[in-house]
């Protein structure tokens, strides 16, 4: 069995899409206790409102649509993320939904907590798992990494 240990502090990426701005940063006050124990990454102007309101420090990474949601899936891959807090818009096609696509796509692969909305980023900062390790069964890859191929 393939797993992954998460240590008690968590290394959590956080993005919102531009109509969501508000709502992300809103919810990150409200939670700014329980953020700041933990490791904070986020796309560029995300991140810049994250670091202005919650005065807590976050690594940045590129824009989203100039390649950050390609960083953070690349972290995702790499083991270096724990969970993330993606509030895309349902509302408005972006330029780069290729990218969101492909990172929702690698959260799944790598079975890591995404919330993309309030409800379900309150039910996961609160979960007692926040506080403690937490053992991430990662779906068995052998079969597919040792296909036969002609
Ligand atoms: P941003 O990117 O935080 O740099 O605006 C978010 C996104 O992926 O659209």
């Amino acid at each position: 069995m393939n797993e992954k240990i998460m240590s008690a502090r968590k290394r959590i990426a956080i993005i919102a899409h531009d109509k969501k701005k508000a709502e992300l940063i809103k919810w990150a006050v409200d939670n700014k206790g329980i953020l700041s124990e933990h490791i904070l990454y986020a796309t560029g102007t995300t991140g810049k409102l994250l670091e202005d309101a919650l005065e807590i420090e976050v690594t940045k990474l590129l824009s989203g649509p100039l390649g950050g949601d390609q960083q953070v899936g690349s972290l995702i891959a790499q083991g270096q993320i724990d969970m993330m807090i993606f509030f895309w818009d349902p509302m408005e096609s972006q330029a780069h939904d290729t990218d969101v696509k492909a990172l929702l796509r690698v959260g799944a692969v790598w079975n890591i907590p995404i919330a993309c909305d309030r409800s379900t980023a309150d039910f996961l900062v609160t979960s007692p798992y926040m506080k403690s390790k937490y053992v991430n069964v990662l779906p068995d890859y052998g079969s597919y990494l040792n296909r036969k191929i002609n």
